[in-house]
């Protein structure tokens, strides 16, 4: 199988439906990552997907439909504040977890009885999730382990002879993976994985006594730790090069990997800062989220053996700049500061 690159003229969304309506599945982009689309509602199609992946099954996929009036028939509750951070961030990159019903397949939800629903804003995804007809379920279109995709090259890159088409709608907006909540039935928010919606966003909007972080975000779970969320425990966005973060400010970022240099080895920096080997990843949070996958797969492809990366700003959007770098460090964070 050739994996073929579809544009997004109507002809094209057409072709990448009925590929979808026939149980196959199709790279999507989205305005967080390129997502591999298929029926949430299949079994099959459901399998497909964590084949093409090489995903474990009992990683649940995101359900993505486009519009809020979709949601009844997916989910047996939607809670006040969950309801609340639809109104306000949806189409955009918010995933919800909510009980599901018996319409989506347990293949579907890794198992779990809930399901994440997100609306996505991306033009392209919602017109085709519209030709279907039907919820796409839609897991990063990357080979399990490997950092998501965020260009249809990038799909292509990890899927070709895997899947039958992409849809290339150019580099995604956002860069990194939706924010992903659960809402209790008491109305606690709690924030699985980090994205362009920020903590700062949602403790606005609800107030900080009804949001909180989940534990994997910023910190390694112990071995045998209960997950709330399945894709916390596999190592994630992982780069071949033996990856740390190194906090402190410019000059002590500067002056600990000069110390540190060496063959094939990289600094990851904003871009201001004067060394050699620097793969800069962006100055702000905003450019960092967007070019940060696109930036480890480079170094993949440079042969990088070890790679210091500059630590992020840590609130707004940097909050899921630094939980994807801490995945592709296993955690190993250098404090260089007072060196
Ligand atoms: P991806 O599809 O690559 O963006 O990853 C989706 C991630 O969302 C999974 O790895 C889970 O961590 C999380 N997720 C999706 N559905 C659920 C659910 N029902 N319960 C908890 N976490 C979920
Ligand atoms: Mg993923």
């Amino acid at each position: 199988m050739i994996t073929r690159v579809l544009s997004t003229s109507d002809e094209d969304i057409r072709t990448a439906a009925q590929i979808i309506r026939e149980g196959g599945i199709v790279g999507m982009p989205t305005e967080t990552v390129y997502g591999l689309a298929g029926n949430a509602l299949s079994a099959e199609s459901a399998a497909r997907i964590y084949a093409a992946k090489g995903r474990p099954s009992d990683n649940p996929l995101i359900v993505h439909i486009a519009e809020f009036s979709q949601i009844a028939p997916l989910v047996r509750d939607v809670p006040h504040n969950a309801k609340v951070l639809f109104d306000t961030f949806s189409p955009g990159p918010l995933t919800v977890i909510l009980p599901k019903t018996d319409i989506i397949p347990k293949e579907t939800s890794g198992g779990l009885d809930t399901v994440g629903i997100r609306i996505p804003a991306d033009k392209t995804a919602r017109r085709l999730i519209s030709a279907c007809g039907f919820p796409l379920a839609a897991p990063s279109a990357n080979r399990s382990g490997s950092p998501s995709p965020t260009t249809a090259r990038h799909v292509t890159d990890d899927m070709d002879g895997r899947i039958p088409a992409v849809i290339d709608g150019g580099s995604c907006a956002v860069g990194v993976e939706s924010t992903v909540v659960s809402c209790g039935a008491d109305g606690l928010i709690t924030i699985l994985r980090p994205g362009h919606v920020s903590y700062e966003e949602i403790a606005d909007l609800i107030g900080a006594d009804s949001v909180r972080l989940a534990k994997g975000v910023t910190e390694r779970l112990d071995d045998g730790e209960r997950v709330l969320s399945p894709g916390m425990k596999y190592r994630h966005y992982a780069p071949s090069a033996d990856a740390a973060i190194v906090t402190g400010d410019k000059a002590a970022f500067e002056k600990y990997v000069r110390e540190h240099s060496g063959s094939n080895v990289y600094a990851m920096g904003y871009g201001d800062e004067e060394l050699d080997d620097l793969i800069p990843y962006g100055l702000t949070p905003d450019e960092q989220a967007h070019a940060l996958f696109d930036v480890l797969r480079r170094l993949d492809e440079i042969g990088a053996e070890r790679v210091y990366i500059r630590c992020p700003e840590r609130d707004g959007v940097g909050l899921a700049v630094y939980n994807r770098l801490l995945r592709a460090a296993g955690f190993e964070v250098i404090d260089a500061s007072d060196r």
